[in-house]
C-alpha cells in the first residue's frame, strides 16, 4: 500500500494556514508555496542516496558525502505543479525537470494529457512528481502511469493537500508510490474541489481569477 506521509512540521502547517486564507494575495500565495516546497523537498529527500567525494578542507583531504543530485528528476503536473517545482529547485538546483500537461475535463473530472516532456533516460533516476492538489487523484494517477512507462528507479508524489477520496483512488492504481502531503482535508465537493482546501491552486498561484 502507498505510504501517506503527512508533513506535520509546524513551519509547514503555519504556512499552509496562511495559504488557506481567502484574503492571501497572489504574491504571498506564490511566496508561501515556494517556501513550503523547500520544506517538502527536505522531507522527500530524507532517504536520498548519497555518494562520497574526495575534497580538500583548508586543513586536509577527506571523503565527504554528496547528494546524487543529477540522478533526481522533478516532474511538474502543469500548471500548478510549477509552484512546487520552483521551490524544490531552490534546494535541489541540479535536479533535472520534466513537465506533464493535464487538464481536468470539467464534466467527467477525467485527466486529459496535452503535453509530455521528461528527461531522456529515466531508468537510473529517482523521480518526484509534484502537484499541489491530490483531489480526485485522476491527474496524479495518469501522470504516474505515463512516467512508469520509462521505468524510473523510484517515484514519489508530493502535494500540498490531499482528499481521502483521492488517496483511496491513487492507492488502487499506484500502491507502490509514496505520497508526501501537507495535510489530508475533509473531502471533495461536487465539483471535485478539496474542502476546506485552499481554492483553485492554479488560479491563486497565477492570479487568473
Ligand atoms: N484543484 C485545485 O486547484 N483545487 C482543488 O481543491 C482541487 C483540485
Amino acid at each position: 500500500m502507498a505510504d501517506v506521509n503527512v508533513i506535520s512540521h509546524p513551519l509547514v502547517q503555519h504556512k499552509l494556514t496562511q495559504m488557506r486564507r481567502k484574503d492571501t494575495s497572489t504574491a504571498n500565495f506564490r511566496a508561501l508555496l515556494e517556501e513550503i516546497s523547500m520544506l517538502l523537498a527536505y522531507e522527500v529527500t530524507r532517504d536520498s542516496p548519497v555518494a562520497t567525494q574526495k575534497i580538500e578542507t583548508p586543513f586536509e583531504a577527506m571523503e565527504a558525502p554528496v547528494l546524487e543530485g543529477k540522478k533526481l528528476v522533478i516532474i511538474s503536473i502543469l500548471r500548478a505543479g510549477n509552484g512546487i517545482l520552483d521551490g524544490m529547485l531552490k534546494i535541489l538546483p541540479s535536479a533535472r525537470v520534466g513537465h506533464i500537461g493535464l487538464y481536468r475535463d470539467p464534466k467527467t473530472l477525467i485527466a486529459v494529457e496535452y503535453y509530455f516532456k521528461v528527461p531522456g533516460d529515466l531508468s537510473d533516476r529517482d523521480v518526484i512528481i509534484v502537484d499541489p492538489m491530490l483531489a480526485t487523484g485522476n491527474s496524479a494517477i495518469a501522470a504516474i502511469g505515463r512516467v512508469k512507462q520509462y521505468n524510473p528507479r523510484s517515484i514519489k508524489f508530493v502535494c500540498l493537500l490531499a482528499a481521502p477520496e483521492g488517496i483511496e483512488n491513487f492507492r488502487k492504481y499506484h500502491p507502490d508510490v509514496a505520497i508526501y502531503t501537507g495535510a489530508v482535508d475533509r473531502g471533495l465537493d461536487s465539483h471535485g474541489y478539496i474542502r476546506p482546501g485552499i481554492g483553485d491552486a492554479g488560479d491563486r498561484l497565477f492570479g487568473t481569477k
